[in-house]
């Protein structure tokens, strides 16, 4: 009987082991989240893991290089009041609570490391295009989370691709 007992302790803790505990679910806000977001739940709910998101807002001088000579501060105001309302609607949808919600301006990918290093997030979900060609040389916003991440990522087949499997 005492062997069984250190064994089923044994186990739990092995089955504990690969578990993850804080997910950060990071999203562009397009139709293509939602396949990625389904993922994440499945398996924040599997692993008794706390949810969060991140959507980050890139500022327009840093898309265009500041080379558009008009003051954008109105268009970007605009641009963060739908961000907000967009990921509460979509955070709400999920479960995902007020406190686990990230709305931040910046590089995504840089913005996605600095959250998931302040939160102590073990792992990232992020939506991958598996693009090809010259897309792939440009890189993109999966590959750029992948490089230089301190912890798993996982990246989520979206588009095409994921709809032809
Ligand atoms: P992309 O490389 O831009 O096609 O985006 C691939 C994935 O990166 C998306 O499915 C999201 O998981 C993530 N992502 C892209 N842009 C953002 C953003 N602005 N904020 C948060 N995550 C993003």
């Amino acid at each position: 009987m005492q062997m069984c007992g250190v064994w089923s302790r044994h186990l739990d803790c092995e089955s504990d082991m690969g578990a993850y505990s804080r997910i950060l679910l990071a999203v562009d806000l397009t139709e293509d989240c939602r396949h990625v977001a389904e993922r994440a739940t499945a398996i924040a709910g599997q692993s008794d893991a706390e949810l969060h998101i991140i959507h980050v807002i890139e500022p327009l001088s840093l898309a265009y290089g500041g080379d558009i000579p008009m003051d954008l501060s109105s268009v970007q105001d605009q641009i963060h009041e739908q961000a907000k309302s967009h990921l509460a609607e979509f955070s709400s949808e999920i479960g995902i609570p007020e406190q686990r919600r990230h709305l931040v301006f910046g590089r995504p990918d840089s913005e996605i490391h600095r959250i998931a290093s302040e939160e102590g997030v073990d792992v990232i979900i992020v939506g991958s295009h598996g693009r090809h060609g010259l897309a792939l040389l440009l890189g993109s916003t999966a590959n750029g989370v992948l490089h230089g991440a301190t912890c798993d990522v996982l990246a989520v087949r979206v588009g095409d691709d994921a709809r032809h499997h």
